[in-house]
């Protein structure tokens, strides 16, 4: 954030009916009339699909233009599901889904799965579960955001899931045989603002105009049907068991409102879980100990798919037969049962803190949704409406409700649903300029209005006295290629060392589209406000091409973002190492000295080059170096401190 003080400048109101009639104009503008070849039907309206990007399998569904019915999109194999893996194979060739799944086992390093786990998450927030992931999950101990590493090149998830959505729009367009660019996508209602953007970026990179990021229990509901009565009030639980996470959440809809009251569960909690119950079961049964597995890993793998097989088909019979190397193998319901009964306990513990937390008590849930391919488990069944006292709604395929309550939201905002109420949205998105010129978005557009929202920034020079905080409009990852709103200086922070200042830039737009700002130091309260009209001075053609810019710049853009990223975190590196040395230099070996700054001198000329691999495979060389001293003066300090103290505890 650029420290210079400029004089305070305000943008020119504009009439504040503007931005609803901006919307309509808008909405009528993109209006195109299609044919859809396979159905034979007018189609009015672009086709917006409903996707769930899922952390096993993703699938995308639509409303039947003739049924009007939610509908997942099958190829000729009748397979809905795409398995969310990708593989990189040889000469640069990528592969998605069931193709990239057999890879898993003989490539683990260039076979990445589950990367929804790593969407907006820094280094420090996956550590604790490195072991998880079979490739290389770049671990540096800093803020900064996971990069996968995949021979020389360093994808981030967002790349990462662009190469699924990519896949998932190539299916729909083949099956639809017509363009698909516009999707509704849903992630888990945990997901915070970072995440939400991270899925939101990987759309726009694979092609995608997002029009809106769903909370996936609000899709589940809807696909119900609860929620699309404008009249309603209700409570309802979404129980969601799938092959590795399980979230319940508690939601409150009054008049077509979701409202998230409360979320809990377990990401490392599913499916999975009863596949390994059951092999360690028959492992033991046949006398394999754990070596013997580890030694042997085709018949671990077919041990596990076998168990996998068992509980699929113990769904719907009392008693499963199979065999391995010529033994046979049996499992009975009641044993799979007695298997799967702790981590079932565990979900329902997991539903119990979601009531406290809501405040609610069990007979203030109106209705129950079960959503994933585990649910289909009769004891998770029996104790879910046991523990609420009541039916469950299961009637709909549990791996596809979440993508078909996605179709449903596509179609409301395709217009097509014209029962239920639209509510006002903000057309484009609404952002700050940070470092190196990059936006960064605070409210997303098609945020429903009044809308919220703040995050904290600081200082980026000791004793920096003001920020000038410059506000945008737009989708362009750099605010050049964006619209500029307002710009305004928080003067009189008091002096602090770089870093320690928190100020909080809080964004809200009212119900009359008004967008006021306000930025704060929390730390002394200096604060400073301002009012902007963000839909100043744009056509309805200005919105549309801005909007399709942004889809026809997408990679370039988020290729400039990664730089400017990888350059910033370059220059944060050498600034600390540099200091660091400068500071502890009477402990430090010369030859320690030398070779970290050979390596600082080496990522300094990087820096200035246009290869992001290149800038983080340096910053990576001058980590390794400097870590081991850092480490080994972190533990003198401690020791030095822990001197002539006795520990009583
Ligand atoms: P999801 O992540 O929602 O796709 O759920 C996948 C999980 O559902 C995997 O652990 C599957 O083994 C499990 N699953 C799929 N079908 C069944 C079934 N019929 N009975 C029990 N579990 C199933």
């Amino acid at each position: 954030m650029g420290c210079l003080v400029q004089p305070f400048s305000l943008f020119v109101n504009q009439s504040s009916h503007e931005l609803l009639f901006l919307l309509f104009v808008q909405k009528k503008s993109m209006a195109k009339i299609g044919i859809n070849i396979a159905t034979g039907s007018l189609q009015q309206q672009e086709m917006i699909v409903g996707i769930d990007l899922g952390t096993t399998n993703s699938l995308v569904a639509i409303i039947h233009p003739e049924s009007r019915k939610p509908v997942v999109l099958k190829e000729h194999d009748g397979n809905a599901l795409v398995p969310s893996v990708i593989h990189f194979g040889e000469a640069g060739l990528v592969s998605v889904g069931d193709e990239a799944k057999k890879y898993l086992v003989a490539e683990p390093h260039n076979t990445i799965f589950s990367v929804k786990r790593l969407m907006g998450k820094s280094y420090n927030d996956v550590r604790d579960y490195s072991s998880f992931f079979t490739y290389k999950v770049i671990d540096d101990n800093s803020e900064s955001l996971v990069k996968v590493q995949v021979g020389d090149t360093f994808y981030s998830p967002i790349e990462l899931s662009s190469y699924i959505l990519k896949e998932l729009k190539a299916r729909a367009e083949h099956i639809l045989k017509t363009p698909v660019t516009k999707a509704v996508i849903t992630v888990p209602a945990y997901f915070n603002d970072a995440q939400r953007q991270a899925t939101r970026d990987a759309g726009r990179l694979a092609g995608l105009d997002v029009l809106r990021i769903v909370n996936e229990p609000t899709a589940a509901s809807l696909a119900y049907g609860l929620g699309l009565r404008n009249d309603e009030t209700k409570t309802i639980a979404v129980y969601d068991l799938g092959g590795g996470t399980f979230d319940i959440s508690v939601l409150r809809i009054t008049g077509g409102i979701f409202e998230v009251l409360s979320t809990n569960g377990d990401t490392y909690l599913g499916g999975d879980d009863f596949d390994r119950a059951i092999t360690q079961y028959w492992s033991a049964k046949l006398g394999l100990t754990d070596e013997e597995l580890n030694a042997n890993k085709n018949i671990a793998q077919e041990l596990r798919l076998l168990a996998e097989e068992a509980k699929k088909q113990l769904s719907s019979t009392i008693e499963f037969k199979g065999s391995i190397a010529g033994e046979e193998l049996v499992l009975t319901r009641e044993e799979f049962e007695k298997l799967a009964k702790p981590f079932v306990d565990r979900t329902i513990q997991c539903c119990k803190n979601a009531m406290q937390d809501a405040q609610l008590s069990i007979t203030d849930i109106d209705e129950v949704v079960m959503v994933g391919g585990s649910t289909r488990v009769p004891l998770a069944k029996k104790s879910v409406a046991e523990f609420f006292g009541r039916a469950l709604h299961d009637s709909l395929n549990p791996d596809e409700v979440v993508a078909l309550g996605a179709a449903v939201q596509a179609d409301i905002l395709a217009g097509n649903n014209k029962d239920f109420l639209l509510l006002d949205i903000t057309p484009l998105s609404l952002g700050i300029e940070t470092m190196g010129g990059l936006m960064d978005v605070l409210i997303p557009r098609n945020s429903k209005i009044p809308s919220k929202a703040g995050r904290q920034y600081t200082t980026q020079k000791d004793g920096q006295p003001g920020m000038r905080i410059s506000v945008y409009q737009g989708e362009r990852d750099l605010v050049k290629d964006n619209r500029k709103l307002a710009e305004f200086n928080l003067t009189g922070i008091p002096g602090m060392p770089a870093g320690l200042p928190k100020v909080e830039i809080s964004f809200l737009v009212n119900a009359d589209g008004i967008l006021v700002v306000k930025a704060k130091e929390l730390r002394s309260g200096v604060e400073q406000t301002i009012e902007v009209k963000p839909q100043y001075g744009l056509t309805d053609e200005e919105v549309e091409k801005m909007l399709l810019d942004s889809i026809t710049h997408a990679k370039e853009d988020i290729k400039t973002r990664a730089l400017v990223e990888a350059q910033t975190e370059a220059q944060q590196i050498l600034d600390t190492t540099r200091l660091f040395v400068e500071k502890n230099k009477t402990f430090l070996l010369q030859e320690e000295i030398e070779i970290t700054e050979a390596s600082m001198k080496d990522l300094a000329q990087k820096m200035s080059s246009t290869d992001k691999d290149a800038i983080q495979a340096a910053i990576e060389k001058l980590n390794d170096i400097s870590r081991p001293y850092a480490e080994r003066l972190m533990d003198h300090a401690i020791s030095t401190a822990m001197k002539g103290k006795s520990i009583t505890e």
